[in-house]
């Protein structure tokens, strides 16, 4: 790996390093004309505060940065400590517990010109609802034509379908695309190192005949930024990665591991669904499979949901949303029930 230099992440001392390849995939037009950089974060909550800071330190005018409706708390809070102003696209809808895509593409087409736009690259957080192929094509091509920027973030690649490519498809097409863009990444689900904080930003710009110029420019100003708040990122955690990213027999093994992990939420989706449906629960379940991660947002109430929680000890947030993984083959049929029993 040669990691002989404490002043810089594991990840910065490579060339192209095993994260880019992983989440831009390694024939990447981007990677091969050398228009990325990436630097080693703490954990995908770093990529986000870089990519954020960043922005807010280079990015032209004060663009307003736009979230799902609703997203994971912590963009909020997370964008606002740099002073960027923030908006959210209607992203659920709560008739039909998918996507409100019309809403969504309005919202964007209506932003105004060289907005940032935060997208889940996959598994959305709370929902689970993640777009089609189709509509990431549709989205690809609003934000192109009112030159939007995507700020990709992905937590959960390998842990929605399994499939490592599958789930960064999107973010890949945006590249494809020319898009200049960013990607926050991390590692705490995906390789289990949730205490370890690993995680990688990337920057992309578009193709270009200065594409090279900048992307030295930009990543000389991103190692700045980092070297002023965290000096250098935690080693450990990001070595274990480096180490199963460049191996093939250890990568081979940890695909099967996540094809494992995610195969075991998706059948514990099944398993809720068909229970419900067999307890003639009232309300339509097929939500529960046709969302996709870690998480599911069930459409139960806040009462229901603390009636759960005072009843039956089943935990999870107020807004519905059930983490899947805390589901098993024993315990599946009890919360099952006890979803029965407060929806009645
Ligand atoms: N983005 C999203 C959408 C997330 O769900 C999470 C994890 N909850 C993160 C970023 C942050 O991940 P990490 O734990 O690696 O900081």
């Amino acid at each position: 790996m040669g990691v002989t230099c404490r002043e810089k992440g594991t990840w910065e001392l490579q060339s192209n390093p095993s994260p880019a390849r992983l989440i831009l995939g390694a024939d990447s037009p981007a990677i091969a004309e050398n228009r990325t950089c990436s630097l080693q974060t703490v954990s995908g909550t770093g990529a986000v505060h870089l990519g954020a800071l960043f922005l807010a330190r280079f990015y032209p005018g004060k663009p307003t940065v736009y979230f799902s409706n609703p997203t994971w708390a912590n963009h909020n809070q997370i964008f606002s400590n740099v002073h960027l102003p923030i908006a959210t696209y209607p992203y659920f809808s709560k008739s039909t517990k998918g996507l409100d895509w019309e809403g969504m593409k309005q919202a964007v087409t209506d932003a105004p010109e060289h907005s940032i736009i935060l997208l889940h690259a996959c598994a959305h957080n709370p929902t689970g609802v993640d777009l089609t192929k189709a509509q990431w094509k549709e989205l690809a091509s609003v934000m192109k034509q009112n030159s939007h920027f995507p700020f990709f973030d992905c937590a959960y690649q390998g842990f929605a379908s399994g499939d490592l490519a599958k789930d960064a498809w999107a973010l890949r097409y945006f590249v494809e695309q020319g898009f200049e863009l960013c990607v926050a990444q991390s590692f705490a689900k995906n390789f289990g190192l949730y205490g370890e904080r690993a995680g990688c930003f990337h920057f992309v710009t578009g193709p270009g005949t200065d594409s090279q110029n900048t992307i030295t420019r930009i990543a000389s100003q991103l190692a700045i930024l980092q070297r002023s708040e965290i000096s250098n990122p935690p080693a450990y955690g990001a070595r274990i990665a480096s180490l199963v990213l460049n191996d093939q027999a250890l990568f081979a093994e940890w695909e099967e591991n996540l094809r494992t992990m995610s195969g075991r939420i998706i059948s514990m989706r099944t398993a809720l669904r068909g229970k419900l449906e067999e307890l003639k629960t009232p309300g339509t379940w097929n939500h529960i499979t046709d969302q996709i991660g870690m998480f599911s947002f069930t459409g139960l109430s806040e009462k229901q949901v603390l009636q759960l929680r005072e009843t039956a000890h089943i935990y999870m947030t107020k807004n519905g949303r059930i983490s899947m993984a805390g589901l098993n083959t024993r315990n599946v049929e009890y919360v099952a029930k006890a979803i029965d029993k407060v929806v009645k």
